[in-house]
């Protein structure tokens, strides 16, 4: 079957907060496919810890993240929903708006090992593809779970509406979400986030951060979220 226009791409997470390999991984999709990709931070998380800043912080954060590059959006759809951000509901809102466009999920490969996990993960690949992201220590998803994605190309997600799985192979960064958090409580400096956000988390407070005595401090108010 060809398809109409370009794919639809979903990146979602927690994003508490973001940092550079949700962003330059978010990039490589793009470049990639050749389209746009939607950066959807989740309300309430129902696979693991609730996270550390509110939504409105998050998104604040996110938009600061994404605003040099246009092919990035910061997308509040999950957290304008009431109750668990189940992504087979944020996937079946999202294909019902594409249509036959391709419609491509984006996640790290520690994801795609559990996604057998996932409530009615079977039910996936005839609601979108998978874009995969390396990242290390990653462990090797379940047979089931590979043999349900076939995996593919960047052509053939965009020729086709669901079912193929594109692997990355970069970019490959040892970063996450809690040892960001745990560097910023230790040394109010962490080079994994772009300086907008860090900047940010400091004028809020957010996760404990150690304030900075240094000139780099940024004391101005003039971002998404401030009161
Ligand atoms: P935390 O440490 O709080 O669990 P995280 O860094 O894993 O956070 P999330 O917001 O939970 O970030 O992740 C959103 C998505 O981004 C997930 O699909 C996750 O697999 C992916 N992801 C996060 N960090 C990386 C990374 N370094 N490389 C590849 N994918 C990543």
């Amino acid at each position: 079957m060809t398809v109409a226009h370009g794919p639809v791409v979903l990146f979602g997470g927690t994003f508490d907060p973001i940092h550079r390999a949700h962003i330059n991984g978010a990039r490589a999709i793009a470049r990639a496919l050749r389209c746009p990709v939607h950066l959807l931070p989740n309300a309430v998380p129902p696979h693991r810890d609730q996270p550390q800043a509110d939504g409105e912080h998050r998104l604040a954060m996110l938009r600061l993240a994404v605003a040099r590059y246009p092919e990035l959006i910061a997308d509040d759809w999950e957290l304008r929903q009431d109750g668990p951000s189940w992504s087979l509901r944020t996937l079946q809102h999202f294909r019902s708006v594409a249509g036959e466009r391709p419609l491509v999920l984006v996640i790290g490969a520690d994801s795609l090992a559990t996604l057998h996990t996932w409530r009615q993960w079977q039910d996936y690949p005839a609601l979108c593809h998978l874009a995969v992201l390396p990242r290390p220590g990653a462990r090797r998803a379940r047979a089931g779970v590979l043999a349900t994605f076939p995996e593919g190309d960047a052509g053939t997600l965009c020729q086709t509406p669901a079912g193929r799985r594109l692997m990355l192979k970069r970019p490959f960064l040892d970063v996450s979400a809690t040892a960001v958090r745990d560097v910023l409580a230790q040394r109010g400096h962490c080079p994994a986030l772009p300086a907008d956000v860090e900047a940010y988390i400091h004028r809020h407070h957010l996760y404990n951060v150690v304030q900075r005595t240094d000139s780099t401090a940024d004391t101005s108010s003039t971002d998404p979220g401030t009161a």
